[in-house]
């Protein structure tokens, strides 16, 4: 195969490097935290656009097209100006975006208290390990399971965390299955989520219960407060 000539090289270069050093973000916005291992703490949410990804339930397909390509300096300073310590990092698909890991990277550089939510269809091994990666596995209600990358289990770390949204029962027997062939709960939090409009979170909480499983129901705190407002 022969080369690339340079005078041809560069600009591909140049785009590499622009791609790596600004993200197209839809909004960055301060809120409290709906999810996970910190739920309920003041948080600045920093939103990037797209996502690969057509989840049945999607609350923020206003995330998929759209939004602003930013410095990613210019996005630590507005990260900055809200003098908050958690710092979460979403989409859409965050990790769609090749400067998603220098984000991260520099997030965690400045001391932020950093978690990264992500659909866990990519691979997410180039995501520092000092951040907390969320990573949901798509259950067969999503639409998307197939797009569950297996592999990213075996890069986990106790920081990490698991989520399952359960969209009905079958979804749930399946996610249960899925825990115990890979021991998943001696890896990381494991948490189910309840598809919101989907099922009653008081039968979701009695499944696990009834099945004895070793995770943890999750609600989403931001709904119960405002619904599916964007921003919030
Ligand atoms: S991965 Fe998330 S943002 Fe993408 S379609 Fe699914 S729910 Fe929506």
């Amino acid at each position: 195969m022969s080369e690339v000539p340079v005078a041809e090289r560069r600009p591909a270069d140049r785009a590499r490097g622009r791609e790596l050093q600004t993200l197209r973000i839809t909004e960055i916005f301060y809120s409290l935290q709906g999810e996970a291992r910190a739920a309920g703490a003041p948080t600045v949410f920093v939103r990037l656009t797209g996502c690969p990804l057509r989840c049945e339930y999607c609350d923020t397909a206003y995330a998929f097209h759209g939004g602003q390509r930013r410095e990613m300096d210019d996005i630590l300073a507005d990260v900055a100006a809200y003098g908050v310590q958690h710092i979460c990092v979403t989409g859409g698909e965050p990790l769609a975006q090749p400067g998603c890991a220098t984000l991260v990277r520099r997030l965690c550089d400045a001391g932020y208290g950093v978690a990264v939510e992500t659909s866990g269809a990519l691979d997410i091994r180039p995501i520092d390990t000092r951040a907390s990666r969320i990573v949901d596995l798509k259950t067969p209600g999503s639409g998307e399971c197939r797009r569950n990358r297996w592999d990213n289990l075996d890069a986990l770390t106790d920081d990490d965390q698991l989520k399952f949204v359960i969209c009905d029962h079958a979804d749930f027997d399946w996610a249960a299955a899925v825990c115990r062939e890979h021991s998943l709960w001696d890896r990381c939090p494991v948490w189910f989520s309840p598809s919101h409009g989907q099922v009653d979170p008081s039968a979701l909480a009695d499944w696990i219960l009834a099945d004895r499983l070793p995770v943890r129901l999750q609600l989403q705190l931001h709904k119960q407060l405002w619904g599916d407002q964007p921003g919030r």
